[in-house]
């Protein structure tokens, strides 16, 4: 997931992230942590200058460390407070900065105690999370047992806390983004964010779209963010006045939905298929779906809102020609003359369904997902979707170029993104 935010100087700190592992250099995990703590120091309208990995080594820490200090006004790190031996942040932080150890009376108790309530067995090595360089200022840890610390160097702060991300997020959010507020103290300041929701463009084509848009006057950024198959635009707005900061929103949603209208589908977090539940109850319409190379998926989604059973008849994976002959009625002989994946058999799956069930609306899927089964003709990521109502059936073909579950996933989108138009 990219977040590209044009900065033009609207943030005023500088953030760097540092986690700290060897199981991150080796691949083993991903830095989740970093991307939780980027986003919070985002939410706060700060820049975060660079995200940095490093191992659990004591050149490289005091290294990479020292390159976050020179370009920013503060820097989190987190991992690496554990008991063990490999767990060397604390005195690698320390070292960096030449600050002497000290055991904290208060937290060995702390740590002890833990230890007495749950029955474990006390280890000399367990005491290293009582360790903190000089001058620390701890932060409690409410999930775990080892505790964060600040400390204030040349003006600049540095966080040090744990590694398992649940105890990460906790110090951040009670520990880290407050003691940074009180630290560095600024105007306050409005931040206000739309999610404007589009399926159909690349994130490319967006960008392209919007690219004549003078955010910048405006005071919003705009980031891009790929949500496959979908690409969600994210303004935010920031101003001292709050009904400035909504006005320019406003404006930059109204300017880049002009732009690239025909793509939406949603505004702030609604899902497709909860715009799709909304229309559906408004004009009271039913549906049933019948569900060749998407497997089900169509209706899965459609059943992910609460309440679907106000319109969703049924689903029917009709997966085989026979299926799609004796349970939907397509006539063998179309099947024969043009295909399970043509326009004509999608056509009459959706007719037999919305036969079959009684409703309103019949929706089909029939393609090749791949990676075989393709041909020169309908080569794989071929799609045809159709949507039959009492009076006429529309059919639509696309063409896709993704693995099988991509495919997937994007065969299910378009259905429900034609339903979406169709109900519209
Ligand atoms: P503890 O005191 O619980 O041992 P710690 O500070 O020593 O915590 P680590 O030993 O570095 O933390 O990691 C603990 C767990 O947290 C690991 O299993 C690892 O999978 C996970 N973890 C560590 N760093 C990250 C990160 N940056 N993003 C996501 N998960 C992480
Ligand atoms: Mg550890």
């Amino acid at each position: 997931m990219s977040e590209i935010f044009s900065k033009d100087g609207m943030f005023d700190m500088k953030i760097g992230i540092l986690t700290i592992g060897n199981e991150l250099m080796n691949g083993r995990i991903s830095d989740t942590n970093a991307s939780f703590i980027a986003r919070e120091a985002n939410q706060q309208g700060w820049s975060v200058e660079a995200i940095m990995s490093v191992g659990d080594d004591f050149a490289a820490i005091k290294n990479r460390l020292d390159y976050l200090l020179s370009m920013t006004d503060a820097v989190i790190c987190s991992g690496g407070l554990g008991p063990t031996s490999d767990d060397i942040t604390t005195e690698a932080i320390a070292k960096a900065l030449n600050l002497p150890l000290y055991t904290d009376e208060n937290v060995l108790n702390y740590i002890k105690a833990i230890f007495t309530q749950f029955n474990l067995r006390w280890a000399d090595n367990n005491a290293k999370q009582a360790l903190f360089p000089q001058g620390a200022e701890i932060l409690p840890n409410a999930r775990g047992t080892a505790p964060g610390f600040a400390l204030s160097v040349n003006g600049k702060l540095i966080f040090v806390i744990p590694g398992v991300p649940a105890e990460a997020k906790l110090m951040v959010v009670n520990g880290v983004i407050p003691a940074l507020r009180k630290h560095f103290p600024q105007d306050e300041k409005y931040i206000v964010k739309q999610t404007i929701r589009t399926f159909g463009l690349s994130e490319a084509a967006v960008d392209n779209q919007v690219k004549d848009i003078d955010f910048q006057s405006l005071g919003v950024s705009i980031g891009f963010y790929p949500v496959f198959p979908e690409n969600h635009i994210v303004l935010i707005a920031q101003s001292k006045n709050l009904q400035e900061a909504q006005k320019n929103l406003q404006k930059a949603q109204d300017e880049v939905s002009a732009h690239v209208q025909d793509y939406i589908f949603a505004y702030g977090e609604q899902t497709l298929e909860e715009v799709i539940a909304a229309l559906l109850i408004e004009k009271k319409l039913t549906i049933a779906v019948a569900e060749s190379c998407t497997g089900g998926l169509i209706t899965s989604r459609l059943t992910d809102v609460s309440g679907s059973s106000d319109y969703l008849e049924r689903g029917l994976v009709t997966y085989s020609n026979a299926a799609k002959i004796s349970m939907l009625g397509v006539p063998a002989e179309i099947i024969e003359k043009h295909g399970a994946v043509s326009e004509e058999t999608a056509r009459r799956m959706a007719e037999g369904v919305r036969k079959l069930a009684g409703t309103d609306l019949g929706l089909s899927s029939t393609g090749i997902a791949g990676p075989t089964g393709g041909s020169k003709e309908k080569p794989v990521g071929t799609v045809y979707i159709a949507l039959a109502d009492s009076q006429k059936t529309i059919c639509r073909h696309y063409a896709y170029r993704w693995d099988r579950k991509r495919n997937k996933d994007i065969f299910s989108e378009t259905a429900l993104f034609l339903l979406k138009n169709y109900l519209q």
